[in-house]
């Protein structure tokens, strides 16, 4: 039975994600137990364990309740081991997390920006080894179309987290922990009103949402072609940042910073 990973939608925009295989499950940035709960119900589903990103509430806030129920490990970052406080196993960079029941390893990457401690799970269906179809669950660093914002980390921070995650292969998948995908392209298409990939992506992102479907998974490569904070080198995104900011040559890490504080003081048009 293959690997599968479904959202849990929770709170107005959050997605829980969760990995399935043969009636075992693990649950990922669970911020409220209640949902997690009816949907191991109603699939009949053993929990195995609980992977945790970063330490928002909007991740951890189920995972008392969840482990009182279910004694379960809980994975998570060292850094942030003493505000998530129900951590059974503490994780750095180059760690390996071993899910035997899903007979799947996780590779750990530190990931800082949005909070200093934030890590991804960089995983690859043992079944699909030879495909280089992999997938990561990056929490609140890369979404579609955008980033995290900086809570507590540099931009020089988040602009290289972004970029290691940026050279996976192209086919990766890309589990990210909210649906922010039609703001954050309302922003993408400002910035770069000339990308067809982006005005595309509005139409197909519109229509799955029109129907209640998540917007997720992304890919890399889809990112690498929508995603602005991805194409800080590109000539028209250089452009327009140089332009709104209006600051002259700049390094890709320069511009990098410069997009975000724009997009931290964007709003979005309404829309009829
Ligand atoms: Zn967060």
């Amino acid at each position: 039975m293959d690997l599968s990973i479904t959202p849990i939608p929770a709170f107005t925009d959050n997605y829980f994600w969760l990995l399935e295989r043969g009636g075992t499950a693990v649950v990922v940035d669970p911020g409220d137990a209640g949902p997690v709960e009816r949907v191991l119900a109603d699939r009949r589903l053993v929990l195995a364990a609980i992977l945790v990103t970063h330490h928002h509430f909007d991740h951890i806030g189920g995972l008392k309740a969840l482990t009182a129920r279910h004694p379960v490990p809980v994975y998570g970052p060292a850094a942030e081991q003493r505000t998530i406080g129900a951590l059974t196993h503490a994780l750095q960079e180059g760690d390996r997390v071993w899910l035997a029941p899903l007979n799947l390893e996780l590779q750990v990457w530190e990931v800082p920006g949005h909070t200093l401690g934030h890590i991804a799970y960089v995983g690859k269906d043992p079944r699909q080894q030879n495909s280089g179809a992999g997938f990561v669950l990056c929490g609140d660093t890369l979404f579609s179309a955008g980033c995290g914002r900086l809570f507590e980390g540099t931009a020089e921070q988040l602009h290289r987290s972004l970029g290691r995650l940026a050279a996976l292969p192209p086919a990766t998948r890309v589990y990210c922990t909210h649906e922010y995908t039609l703001a954050n392209l309302a922003f993408a298409a400002v910035v770069e009103p000339d990308n067809a990939a982006v005005r595309e992506e509005i139409g197909r992102v519109r229509e799955l949402r029109a129907r209640g479907e998540p917007s997720l998974p992304s890919t890399i490569g889809h990112e690498l072609q929508i995603n602005p904070f991805l194409r800080v080198e590109d000539p028209a995104v250089v452009v327009a940042v140089q332009r709104q900011s209006a600051i002259g040559a700049s390094s890709p890490g320069e511009i990098f910073a410069a997009l975000r504080r724009w997009k931290d003081g964007f709003r979005a048009p309404i829309s009829p």
